[in-house]
């Protein structure tokens, strides 16, 4: 799932991440419908193949708050429908046919923050807490072309440190094993340090080197964003499909869907 303010390029990244467009029929929204309206989710399935393997991978697109006037509570929608996910889990657990069940959890919820500001908003704060209890929060600087490599130090930081001020419960990676070699705990220690990931997203394909690749085209050059020197799209996108997909599912099955069971059975008995 993606969540943030609207404009931050939510949409394109998940375009860029799974070569898909999201929105290629979506009807241009006139000046009254803007004023009214509330996050509507969309919800999009993608087949890939990561290694040989075939996934079918299920991204939730938000719309973002921002649109309407109205942004109290805009986080509402969107822990409602991650609600709504645990419930029908909960109750296709307790039905007779639980071999095949469609699980249909939200299993991570990619964060946008602005890359214009001095770290977090109040907004962000409030969102983030909203969500931490309910999915796997990872925190995205978006928009990462418009910083440079040092601003971008510093913004993720900042945002580190606030994170952890704030006492927000974003998804921790876990610790590798310790058998594990070398070259892998170099990984994993790049992957940490990275945290929070800065995204560049494009729906353009441009000419770069001699190749095509997905990227930005400015009049002083072109960002390119599967390069790891410009942003860290790629470690961001291995992360979710190839190193810690398993993880984040366990997490929400063994921590935040326990979490919304117990408290179920609890007002079911009190
Ligand atoms: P959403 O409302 O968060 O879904 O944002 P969109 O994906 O619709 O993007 C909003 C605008 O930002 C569009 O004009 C995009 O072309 C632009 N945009 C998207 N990603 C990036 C990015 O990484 N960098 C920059 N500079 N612009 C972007
Ligand atoms: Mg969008």
């Amino acid at each position: 799932m993606v969540a943030g303010e609207s404009g931050l390029g939510k949409s394109t990244l998940v375009n860029s991440l799974f070569l898909t467009d999201l929105h290629k029929d979506r009807k241009l929204l006139n000046a009254e419908e803007r004023i009214n309206q509330t996050v509507e989710i969309t919800k999009h399935t993608v087949d890939i193949e990561e290694k040989g393997v075939k996934l079918k991978l299920t991204i939730i697109d938000t719309p973002g708050f921002g649109d309407a006037v109205n942004n109290t509570e805009c986080w509402k929608t969107i822990t409602d429908y991650i609600d709504q996910q645990f419930e029908q889990y909960f109750r296709d657990e307790s039905g007779l046919n639980r071999k095949n069940i469609q699980d249909n959890r939200v299993h991570c919820c990619l964060y946008f923050i602005p890359p214009f500001g001095h770290g977090l908003r109040p907004v962000d704060v409030h969102f983030m807490r909203a969500l931490q209890e309910k999915v796997n929060v990872v925190p995205l600087i978006a928009k990462a072309d418009c910083l440079t490599p040092v601003e971008i130090r510093r913004m993720k930081d900042r945002v580190r440190e606030e994170i952890e001020k704030f006492g927000i419960k974003v998804y921790q990676f876990p610790d590798c094993d310790s058998d594990e070699d070398e070259e892998f705990k170099q990984q994993d220690r790049e992957l940490k340090e990275s945290t929070p990931f800065a995204v560049i997203g494009s729906n353009t394909v441009v000419e770069a080197r001699g190749q095509r690749i997905r990227g930005r085209l400015y009049p002083w050059g072109i960002v390119e964003v599967e390069n790891s020197s410009h942003c860290d799209f790629v470690k961001l996108r291995n992360m979710l499909i190839r190193t810690h997909m398993h993880d984040l599912k366990d997490i929400t099955c063994d921590v935040h869907y326990e979490n919304y069971r117990a408290q179920c059975i609890q007002q079911m008995t009190s």
